[in-house]
């Protein structure tokens, strides 16, 4: 696939500031398509999932058009919901961080109506609402549309599924006929044909072809994650498989130089690679990798292009691709020249989507995973260097060494199997006990060496202090008799657990559920 870059895009040199320092390597395929079509003013039908940089790809056009200068509305963005109006909201303001005089505004139900009424008073150029909201401003003639431009519908199956058709029709028929009308869906079944026949004019279409592409050889997981938590189960994962060379894929620039500090920080032997890297700074990483010396290279898509080795045994999506073809280039890193080869991929809330996408079109199975415990790291660990051992008591001659031993069990008051586990302690490395260092949690009010942990979830849900107790255990792994004071209360839970599980106890009931409900579990409210 061709890599278009931001530079020869013709954006304004304060978008292409944004974008830089936001970190994009280059134009995702969706937004390569999209963005000149949208620049030459044209409607556009974007066939595309969140993820996949599909804000942007209506965002930056839609701020090169906006006058600065002029004060009034001049385009509109709906969205299915306020987190989604909240979340574009958020990406247009990074992306127009260098422009002055630049107001937007998400508007949801929910939220004070005066309150944004005060604001749009202000002159706001940009509107991200939820197509209720905006009718209820339309009939308040809080919003007015005469110098409207544009206006995008944001993930518009998501629209007409939550019954928004007639709000929506009804907006499009408020606003003037003279406009840019751009349509994001990540289906396209009839009903939005329909809108796209009636409201917009020779509409293009922008999907990212696809070529078929298989994957073999490769066993492929996914683990659901907290963005918080990525490093940290990258670490244990990497612990775990211990593979010789891992390639670790992350979406930008910055994310590139973020996790290869933060690996560096923890120990590992991990070099970054991307496109502002000068060429003999790449040549220098790309050698330490093929010669072992570094062992995970961490890369953007656009930097791992030129990568030529052959027996990578890991590849990690640390980010979700933005591309369906991207996974299927980064996972085919691994498993080559016959090997079998293991691709991990991270996932976040809604990228479960988008995950179901790429198994689709790659048809493949790309398989779930709890989040290793330390526990389950150390087993897996010692596992391997026993075995390692069983090979050198088979092949190797031991004699001097075991008389070695012997001499020292005599002068010495160790048995055997003392000697034999501390060997098995310094095997399994430096990387183990860094991990295993409590995380302070500050005073959360628990007894000494305890943490206290606050779960939503009490007597009237019908959890009993064993139900907690159950759940912890046997997420964590952690033994149930470490599990400290239960204090239970109708809405809520205090549960102590020792400090040096904590961080894993909170990792683990992650998603868990108690009782078939969901809960959010986090360190209680320091003192
Ligand atoms: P979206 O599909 O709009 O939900 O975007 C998903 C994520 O990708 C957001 O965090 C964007 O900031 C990010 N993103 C958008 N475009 C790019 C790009 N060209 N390169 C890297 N990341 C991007």
């Amino acid at each position: 696939m061709e890599t278009v870059r931001f530079e020869d895009l013709g954006l304004r040199p304060q978008i292409l500031r944004a974008v830089t320092e936001m970190g994009f390597e280059a134009a995702s395929p969706i937004q390569a398509r999209a963005i000149p079509l949208l620049m030459e003013g044209k409607d556009v039908i974007g066939q595309a999932q969140t993820g996949t940089g599909k804000t942007a790809a209506f965002g930056i056009p839609l701020l090169e058009k906006i006058d600065p200068k002029n004060r009034k509305l001049q385009a509109l963005v709906l969205c299915p919901t306020r987190e989604l109006a909240i979340q574009v909201a958020d990406e247009m303001r990074r992306l127009c961080r260098f422009m002055h005089g630049i107001k937007i505004l998400p508007i949801y139900g929910g939220q004070d109506i005066g309150k944004q009424i005060r604001s749009l008073k202000g002159g706001i150029q940009l509107v991200i609402g939820t197509p209720g909201r905006v009718m209820d401003h339309m009939r308040r003639h809080t919003l007015k549309f005469d110098e409207l431009h544009t206006i995008v519908l944001d993930e518009a199956d998501e629209m007409l599924n939550m019954g928004f058709r007639e709000d929506i029709e009804t907006i499009l028929k408020d606003v003037p006929e003279e406009r840019q009308t751009v349509l994001f869906s990540a289906t396209m079944p009839k009903p939005i044909l329909d809108i796209t026949k009636n409201y917009q004019k020779d509409a293009e279409l922008v999907k990212v072809v696809k070529k078929e592409l298989t994957v073999r050889n490769i066993d492929q997981y996914y683990y659901e994650v907290k963005e918080k938590n990525k490093q940290e189960v990258l670490s244990r994962l990497l612990d775990m498989y211990n593979p010789k060379l891992s390639l670790v894929f992350c979406n930008t620039k910055r994310r590139v130089d973020e996790l290869t500090t933060a690996l560096q920080g923890r120990g590992y032997f991990a070099e970054g690679l991307h496109g502002d890297m000068k060429q003999s700074q790449r040549d220098r990483v790309m050698n330490s990798f093929r010669n072992g010396k570094t062992e995970i290279l961490i890369a953007t898509d656009v930097a791992a292009r030129g990568i030529d080795v052959d027996d990578v045994e890991a590849v990690f999506n640390y980010d979700l691709p933005q591309d369906d073809e991207f996974y299927v280039h980064r996972i085919g890193r691994t498993g080559r020249a016959g090997r079998v080869g293991r691709a991990f991929t991270f996932i976040v809330g809604k990228e479960v989507y988008k995950l179901k996408d790429i198994q689709r079109y790659c048809k493949t199975k790309i398989y779930a995973q709890p989040i290793p415990s330390l526990n389950d790291v150390s087993a897996i660990k010692a596992d391997k260097i026993l075995s390692g051992i069983a090979d050198v008591i088979k092949n190797e001659d031991l004699g001097k060494m075991i008389s070695l031993i012997e001499q020292r069990l005599n002068e010495e008051d160790y048995t055997a199997m003392d000697i034999a586990a501390a060997f098995l302690k310094q095997a399994m490395g430096y990387g183990e006990a860094a991990q295993e260092k409590p995380v302070d949690f500050g005073d959360t009010g628990a007894e000494e060496g305890m943490v206290r942990l606050f779960i939503n979830i009490g007597k009237k849900q019908n959890v009993r202090p064993g139900d907690v107790l159950g759940a912890i255990a046997g997420e964590s792994g952690m033994p149930g008799k470490l599990v400290g004071t239960i204090d239970m209360f109708d809405k809520y839970t205090f549960v102590e657990v020792p400090q040096d599980r904590a961080r894993d106890v909170l990792m683990a009931m992650d998603h868990a559920k108690i009782k078939g409900k969901s809960i959010n579990i986090e360190p209680a409210n320091q003192r």
